[in-house]
């Protein structure tokens, strides 16, 4: 017996050494990355469900490898965060999206909203408010046109300078939206005493809409909760006509997902753009 738990003992931290290496070793490469210039951002079309026009765009980072290959960014924004590489990269991605938004508005685009996501790593700078207003300006884009996306685990904190950069963003008249709402264990009450303006429905709770009734009910207590609150609400992973029609009858009528467009490159996506009806 005492072989055999030697022997777990040394699967084990074989295991967690694999595991170890394996994020040190894509650390080091998304170091690499990111000096050699090897991020993009592509950006996923939020819609007007009931009229299929593109009001917004999401930027999402994305790792081009050498032969072409992508690496997603679930795989390695959680070790950025580890690292710190998510400094960098969170300033990469803000300079390029308002660039971006820039140039579309240039090309007469100009009530096109982008949505940049805000990793609750960030707000340890101190400088994180002129980080984004510098973006903003450096681009020349309107304030008003720029959405930062938060998880609820950043409201859960409820610190000071979380409180503060919120009014900041606030006053300046950059709009807040949670990200994967319904998926964290916080409070509501952060919803009375943070200015939010839009609440994003985790992909999780739309899936298996509108057969599922549990993820129905919850979908439809979401909807009545930020249309009494007075805030806005967008459906994350929309994949099929009947999920759209469920949402746009529940009165969510923004939704972001494969039904209407996969994230793509920003040229591709000026074709959207350029489509009189919509998509
Ligand atoms: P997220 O913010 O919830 O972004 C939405 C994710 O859902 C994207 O995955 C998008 O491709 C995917 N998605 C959109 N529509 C559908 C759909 O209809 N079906 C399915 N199955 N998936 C859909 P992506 O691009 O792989 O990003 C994953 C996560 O990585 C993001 O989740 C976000 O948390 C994080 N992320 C991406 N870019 C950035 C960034 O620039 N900064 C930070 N801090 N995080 C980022
Ligand atoms: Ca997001
Ligand atoms: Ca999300
Ligand atoms: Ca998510």
């Amino acid at each position: 017996a005492k072989d055999k738990g030697r022997n777990i003992w040394h699967v084990y931290s074989q295991e967690l050494h694999d595991e170890l290496s394996e994020r040190l070793d894509l650390s080091k490469k998304l170091r690499y990355a990111i000096e050699q210039n090897k991020l993009t951002v592509f950006y996923q079309p939020q819609v007007d469900m009931t009229t299929r026009k593109i009001i917004g765009v999401e930027a999402l980072v994305r790792w081009i490898e050498d032969d072409g290959s992508m690496i997603g960014p679930d795989r390695f924004i959680p070790i950025a965060e580890d690292s710190g590489l998510i400094i960098p990269i969170s300033e990469f991605v803000l300079q390029t999206a308002c660039r971006q938004l820039a140039r579309w508005r240039d090309l007469g685009f100009t009530d096109l909203r982008m949505s940049v996501n805000i990793s609750g790593r960030l707000f340890q700078l101190p400088d994180l408010t002129e980080q984004i207003l510098y973006a903003i300006r450096s681009a020349g884009i309107p304030t008003a046109f720029l959405e930062l996306e938060l998880t609820e685990q950043v409201l859960i904190e409820n610190s000071s300078s979380h409180t503060q950069f919120m009014h900041d963003m606030r006053d300046n008249g950059i709009t807040l939206a949670i990200d994967d709402f319904g998926v964290g264990y916080s409070s509501l009450s952060y919803l009375k005493h943070f200015p939010i303006n839009a609440l994003k429905i985790d992909r999780s709770f739309v899936k298996d809409l509108p057969d599922d009734k549990d993820d129905a009910t919850i979908t439809q207590t979401i909807v009545s909760l930020a249309r009494n609150l007075d805030i806005g609400i967008v459906a994350e992973g929309v994949e099929t006509e009947e999920q759209a029609e469920f949402l746009i009858e529940r009165g969510c009528t923004i939704g972001q997902g494969f039904y209407y467009s996969r994230p793509l490159p920003a040229d591709e996506i000026t074709q959207l753009l350029t489509q009189p009806d919509g998509l």
